[in-house]
């Protein structure tokens, strides 16, 4: 039987490109060669890539080769990196037809819905790999199909709910930060329709999902049009189902900020379920002021903290100690570091709860660990998440702002005693060890995600053999010289 080749096409931003490596990951254990293609830029961070036999990389460069950063011009990078991309991917896939080994599917994530017209006049199919939860993907769904006038008109209104289908109901608060009036990026809801109009293409597009089965059961029906299908959580596999133990990073990860051994030494000092894990991801940046009151409550809280804090990208030559006034006091309870290994630290037994933005790898990891979580979704898909961790879930609290739109320290510590200690954290715990458990149970042999991605794999198999178009590529060339 001819080997499988997929082509993984990645955004380049870390929480796109953890996920599509690790599935990348998956598909290499089917025995299929997966080539996995970002910027140069986001190449340049992974310093840490898994080597894997059947596993390659390859990098271009979208214009942007210091990376995209505060201030450029967005609009004019999502053009950059569909013009470079497209000619990316054709020399890619003619490349790999010549050397005998055509691509036979197209994997890329939300930022690119551009990849799925040029797979199709390469005539090599392709899917999304949606790195955002299934009711995440509906709510934009559902707003481009029939709700968008209505949640437009009303959003503003205080007594604003929505109920939409397999998704509790949703009040303004709970929304993708990119439908209230305030969103700085009003371009950005484009990207989305662009997106759902082309799976709308499609019939019955196929939509790999990172999220499982027990996790959002309904939700992955909700769309008559679309057949989503679960293959999550895509994390490493040492912390999940055990299959290759050596996996244990994402290997997309930019580990050089801060020694591991350093931190994890630190963990392994501290007691049981003891120590708070703080951490924004990677493009949320907070206020000095919301930075302050994060660290006047941890130092309330008397608990041992592991706090994730860098100086924003424009401050770069900053020390951490700039970043707040009172770093000394700071490390005396706790450990303040640029960057750690999130998944190796939130599983490590020390940890007892997790403050999280919600970006979907956080929270993913987060259930995986089997962490409570105190929420504090700053953008995008993140208040969604944080609404199905407190109510449908039920694994974790979100932090509450004050008429200045701050978390103040007192109410970070209060909720940080909640979730840590008896009563409602007692609850939370437990619920958190039923999604750990769960979890595991998808990815393990036979269970939901691997019945999914086994299926999925086999699938491709079947199609017909997709070089056609890339045949025509080469044979239009081969006319002209
Ligand atoms: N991450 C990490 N160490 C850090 C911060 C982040 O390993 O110090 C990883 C985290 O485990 C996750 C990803 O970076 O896999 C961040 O993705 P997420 O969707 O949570 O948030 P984003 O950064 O996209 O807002």
């Amino acid at each position: 039987m001819p080997q499988l080749h997929f082509l993984i096409l990645s955004f380049p931003a870390q929480g796109h490109i953890n996920p599509a490596i690790q599935f990348a990951k998956r598909l290499v254990r089917t025995g299929s060669h997966v080539t996995f293609v970002t910027s140069v830029s986001a190449h340049r961070r992974m310093t840490n890539t898994v080597t894997l036999d059947g596993l390659t990389y390859t990098s271009f460069s979208d214009g942007y080769d210091d990376g995209f950063k505060p201030g450029d011009n967005l609009l004019h990078y999502m053009a950059e990196i569909k013009r470079h991309g497209s000619q990316a991917l054709m020399d890619i896939s003619v490349a790999a037809t010549n050397e005998h080994r055509p691509v036979t599917f197209i994997v890329y994530n939300f930022l690119l819905p551009w990849v799925a017209d040029l797979a199709r006049d390469l005539q090599v199919p392709s899917s999304l790999l949606w790195i955002q939860p299934a009711s995440v993907l509906n709510i934009y769904y559902y707003y481009f199909n029939g709700y968008g006038d209505f949640v437009d008109k009303n959003i503003s209104n205080p007594s604003f709910s929505m109920e939409l289908p397999g998704l509790p109901l949703l009040t303004s608060k709970d929304l993708p930060s990119f439908f209230l009036p305030t969103n700085p990026q009003p371009h950005t809801l484009s990207l989305f329709k662009e997106l759902i109009v082309t799976l709308e293409k499609e019939t019955k597009a196929r939509v790999l999902v990172n999220s499982f089965e027990a996790l959002e059961g309904e939700a992955l029906r909700a769309i008559d049009k679309f057949n989503m299908v679960a293959i999550g959580p895509l994390i490493p596999s040492a912390f999940l189902d055990g299959k290759d133990p050596s996996d244990t990073s994402f290997g997309g990860d930019m580990s050089f900020f801060s020694s591991r051994d350093y931190y994890m030494e630190w963990l392994n000092q501290k007691p049981d379920a003891s120590v708070v894990y703080v951490s924004f991801g990677t493009t949320s940046r907070l206020s000095k002021k919301q930075v302050r009151e994060i660290a006047g409550g941890l130092l309330e809280s008397r608990r041992p903290f592991l706090w994730v804090l860098r100086p924003a990208p424009e401050e770069n030559d900053k020390e951490e100690g700039d970043v707040v006034e009172n770093m000394e006091e700071l490390k005396q309870e706790g450990m303040v570091i640029p960057w750690c290994s999130q998944v190796e630290v939130l599983c490590h037994r020390s940890i007892g709860c997790f403050v999280t933005h919600c970006g979907w790898n956080s929270t993913l990891e987060g259930l995986v660990a089997g962490v409570p979580m105190v929420t504090f979704p700053q953008w995008s898909d993140q208040a969604t998440n944080a609404k199905l961790i407190r109510d449908v879930w039920q694994t974790g609290l979100r932090l509450e702002v004050n008429e200045a739109q701050l978390v103040e320290g007192d109410e970070l510590k209060r909720s940080i005693e909640i979730v840590m200690e008896g009563g409602r954290g007692e609850q939370m715990r437990g619920n958190a060890k039923r999604w750990k458990d769960l979890a595991r149970e998808a990815v393990m042999d036979g269970g939901s995600s691997d019945k999914n991605l086994n299926a999925f794999v086999d699938d491709v198999r079947l199609l017909d053999s997709p070089v056609c178009g890339v045949e025509r590529i080469l044979d239009s060339a081969s006319a002209k010289t």
